[in-house]
């Protein structure tokens, strides 16, 4: 991988990296289109990285779909795909890890203990790997890359972070590689997470402001729904992910599928 990387920067030419679990749909091709549009070699990683995974979480069973991966990777033109393995990423021996304060203790941070060391660490990995001019994350995973720049400029990584729109179903719901766990009745049950931040859009545009209020018009819409248990439901600043603020942030479960979304309160919802 290195050594691509290195010829390509030898001839001028720019990379763009997208780093991803696979199980690869719409939201991972908008990122790949985007780091096509802005550099002459786009790379895609894919690793499921264990060490992001708490225990009891979904590591072993994470949807791995390599055939259909490879399908679409070469249907969108990527120039290189590097899909290491767990033990070329984290070798015997290996022990150092990638704590990033302040913004990754709150919210994901404090409901997944390790989770955000997990990717601050894999993600500086993938950086030196790979040396990119810029790397594309989603908007879905909004604290992920709020993390990520924060990690990129405490360390140095020549790397711009580029943050892309969250792809979503006809019916709101956010694409995620784990929509695969639903049930058809949690299916339709989680089309309360996007109807939750549609209605706090709503009200935010009509005019309320009041943390709570708008806390309720997401938890009301959520607690409607017998199938969705609330672990968290907040407005919070953007880039501390603390309130107060205008990003309206969930993670809610789904029978035993943990599903997370936000959208900026000042926006129009889309569909
Ligand atoms: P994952 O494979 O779930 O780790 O996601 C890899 C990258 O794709 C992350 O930067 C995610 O934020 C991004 N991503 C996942 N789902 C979506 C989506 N629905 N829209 C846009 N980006 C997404």
């Amino acid at each position: 991988m290195t050594a691509a990387s290195r010829r390509w920067r030898a001839q001028g030419l720019t990379i763009g990296l997208v780093p991803t679990m696979g199980a690869l749909h719409a939201g991972h091709l908008s990122l790949i289109e985007s780091a096509r549009s802005e550099n002459s070699k786009v790379v895609v990683s894919i690793f499921v990285n264990p060490i992001q995974f708490g225990p009891g979480e979904d590591f072993g069973r994470y949807p791995r779909e390599p055939a259909h991966d490879a399908e679409l990777l070469r249907a969108a033109g990527v120039d290189a795909v590097y899909r290491p393995s767990v033990e070329a990423m984290y070798p015997p021996g290996s022990s150092t890890r990638v704590h990033v304060a302040g913004v990754a203790d709150p919210l994901e941070g404090a409901a997944r203990p390790g989770h955000f060391e997990g990717v601050a660490t894999v993600v500086s990995k993938l950086f030196s790997a790979v040396e990119p001019e810029r790397a594309y994350f989603g908007q879905k995973d909004a604290q992920q890359a709020a993390v990520v720049k924060r990690l990129a400029r405490d360390l140095d990584f020549p790397v711009e972070i580029r943050v892309c729109p969250t792809v979503r179903e006809a019916d709101g719901l956010a694409l995620s590689s784990r929509n695969a766990y639903l049930s058809p009745d949690e299916r339709r049950a989680s089309v309360s997470l996007s109807s939750a931040l549609r209605l706090a859009v709503e009200a935010y545009a009509a005019g309320e402001r009041r943390p709570d209020e708008l806390r309720k018009v997401l938890c009301g819409r959520l607690e409607a729904e017998p199938l969705a248990r609330v672990e968290y439901a907040e407005v919070v600043d953007p880039e501390t992910f603390t309130p107060p603020g205008t990003l309206a942030v969930l993670a809610v479960r789904i029978g035993k599928t943990r599903l997370i979304d936000n959208h900026e309160l000042s926006k129009v919802f889309p569909g």
